[in-house]
């Protein structure tokens, strides 16, 4: 018998396997590579809304969490996984440099946006106006997170390369059967495969598509990140992640030229040195129609659990609500509300 089964090895899937793991459950992961969300993710941890100098949903509290668990990750993978990066907002207004420090003057803000603005952070990058430090931010390497962390679970023989077919799936009195495994709880971490789920399709999972391109700027030299109209993230090697992209329509995995001309069009203005596009990626992040967490037990079937709809802030988000997800089901300790999926019950 195991403990578990679950549905998905992405960021949601991995934080979940870790906390069952820490208290010693037995787990079969399942991952079908349908979904590319967090291999293609910028891995960007970083609390603060850039646009309008506001603290992200429960940012503050999810910091304190996150980072000990990646770097506890590190440990175990022997890994190095987590870079501490400051990102630069680069100012379009006086106006918008006025708001920076207006929002100092909030709870937490203070604790990030640094008071000193620069005025200039690199020949390439000319600016009218002036750039501001976010403080205590950094990204994550989450494509190498999931390979490392697939093989970890791998040599524990707790993981499927396969797809989890959810008609297979046959629920019992007291838990249910997979393909001869007998599980007592299945937890789908499926991300915006949900939407092909019969158990958890309900919920109201949109998706948005991100699209990134890879490029290379021998000359740029920056090691920093900046936000402007888009990101610019340094991956070493004169490569840079430029990205992302929002789009609420298109719901396929596949790069379109749209975006990559829209984001050339966003990097021209920001960067004025030569550089060369060598590769797009593209993925769905699960969001939300309120933008909050979709956590907690099904309303039928108590023996099936999700965890998911973590937007744009998966890097984040995910250790905490894995925590509070798994201290439920073990602990019987409460589901933030906001979070729980019982805030669509009468929908089902
Ligand atoms: C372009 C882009 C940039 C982003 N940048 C950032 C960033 O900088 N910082 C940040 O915090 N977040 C970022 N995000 C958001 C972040 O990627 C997501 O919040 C996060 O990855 C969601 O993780 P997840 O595990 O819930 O979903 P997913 O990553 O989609 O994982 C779900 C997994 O389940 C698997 N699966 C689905 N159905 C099945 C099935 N039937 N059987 C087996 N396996 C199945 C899929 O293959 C997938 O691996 C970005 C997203 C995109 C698209």
């Amino acid at each position: 018998m195991t403990d578990y089964i679950i549905v998905g090895a992405g960021l949601s899937g991995i934080a979940v396997s870790e906390e069952l793991l820490k208290l010693g459950k037995t787990i079969k992961v399942f991952e079908n590579h349908s979904q590319s969300s967090s291999t293609v993710a910028g891995g960007v941890f970083n609390p603060i809304i850039l646009k309008r100098f506001t603290l992200a949903w429960q940012a503050n509290e999810q910091m304190q969490l996150a980072l000990p668990f990646y770097k506890g990750l590190e440990n175990k993978l022997k890994t190095g996984l987590v870079h501490k990066l400051p990102i630069y907002r680069k100012f379009n207004s006086v106006e918008e440099q006025n708001n920076w420090f207006t929002a100092m003057d909030k709870p937490f803000i203070s604790l990030f946006l640094d008071p000193d603005l620069v005025p200039s952070i690199n020949p390439n990058i000319p600016s009218d106006n002036s750039f501001g430090r976010v403080k205590n931010t950094g990204t994550v390497n989450t494509k190498l997170l999931l390979e490392k962390y697939k093989e970890y679970l791998g040599n524990l023989d707790s993981f499927e390369s396969a797809d989890f077919e959810y008609d297979q799936l046959e629920l019992q009195e007291n838990g249910c059967a997979y393909k001869g495994i007998q599980a007592r709880r299945v937890i789908f971490c499926d991300g915006f495969g949900l939407t092909k789920n019969p158990y958890f399709n309900y919920l109201p999972l949109r998706g948005n598509k991100g699209e990134y391109l890879i490029i290379k700027a021998k000359d740029l030299n920056l090691e920093v990140a900046v936000k402007s109209s888009v990101f610019i993230l340094p991956l070493g090697n004169h490569l840079y992640k430029v990205g992302a992209t929002y789009d609420n329509v298109d719901k396929t995995e596949t790069p379109t030229p749209e975006a990559k001309d829209k984001l050339l069009s966003q990097l021209s203005k920001i960067i004025t040195c030569e550089f060369e596009v060598i590769d797009q990626v593209a993925g769905i992040r699960p969001a939300t129609s309120d933008r909050k967490p979709l956590v907690g037990q099904h309303p039928k079937h108590r023996q099936l659990y999700c965890c998911n709809g973590f937007g744009s802030r998966g890097v984040l988000i995910a250790p905490t609500v894995a925590k509070q997800l798994v201290g439920f089901i073990e602990k019987d300790t409460a589901l933030p509300i906001d979070i729980d999926i019982r805030r669509f019950d009468k929908k089902y």
